[in-house]
């Protein structure tokens, strides 16, 4: 089978189960966005993907980011840059990211929107957060959401895109993105445009899509597993 026969079969059977999970939930499957989280894998994997109508990509190492955007300058992609964020790397993550998914520190807002300053360009935040509060793997507490989130809004070249999150590890995952909803409600609430919420892996796509998940960011069961 050639990579794009078998990225073609990958993309399928996901977006399969996308289609089986918003019927269920009684959601458009235009509702949701699947971002294909590609780290680890090459650029050419990327080009396969974007020629099967693929548009959405996810990176976490802003190294390896770098480098494909600059193969691939000449895609329309969205670029999803969704890693743990270092202060010393926000300059660079800012010239090629549309949304940062992992904002959780009032240090990261202000370095961003500095950054962004500087390339004169517009990106979009989630903020991350660590549902069960323990924010060693990242992620701000439930209790910090809203604080953070108006940090973002303060900024002028960042704009709120909503919330972000993994499901801790050992919990359910159902439980979990249900907690998430109710913190991207309560966010909605003071920020109504703040309708984004970034959650769904590979394992669990189906109990984010039930809870309201509207952007899903898929690696290994669209490109394979990683090494
Ligand atoms: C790697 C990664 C994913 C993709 O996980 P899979 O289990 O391979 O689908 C999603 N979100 C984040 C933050 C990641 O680092």
């Amino acid at each position: 089978m050639t990579r794009k026969a078998e990225l073609q079969k990958n993309l399928t059977e996901v977006e399969n189960r996308i289609a089986k999970a918003c019927q269920a939930a009684r959601r458009p499957r235009e509702s949701v966005t699947l971002i294909a989280v590609t780290k680890t894998w090459p650029a050419s994997d990327i080009q396969l993907l974007h020629e099967l109508g693929m548009r959405n990509f996810g990176e976490s190492k802003d190294q390896e980011a770098s480098q494909k955007v600059a193969e691939l300058s000449k895609l329309d992609i969205n670029w999803h840059f969704i890693g743990q964020l270092q202060t010393n790397k926000l300059n660079h993550i800012a010239r090629y990211a549309n949304v940062v998914h992992a904002i959780d520190r009032a240090k990261v807002v202000a370095g961003l929107d500095t950054a962004a300053q500087k390339s004169a360009r517009e990106i979009v935040g989630l903020v991350q957060v660590s549902i069960d509060g323990d924010e060693s793997r990242g992620g701000i507490a439930p209790a910090g959401v809203l604080e953070l989130a108006n940090l973002v809004t303060a900024a002028q070249n960042l704009r709120l895109g909503g919330v972000m999150a993994v499901a801790p590890l050992g919990m359910d995952p159902d439980l979990a993105f249900a907690k998430l909803l109710e913190i991207s409600k309560a966010l909605q609430k003071v920020h109504p445009q703040a309708t984004t919420i970034s959650a769904g892996m590979s394992s669990d796509l189906e109990a984010a899509i039930k809870n309201g998940a509207t952007h899903l960011r898929i690696g290994s069961d669209l490109l394979g597993k990683r090494a």
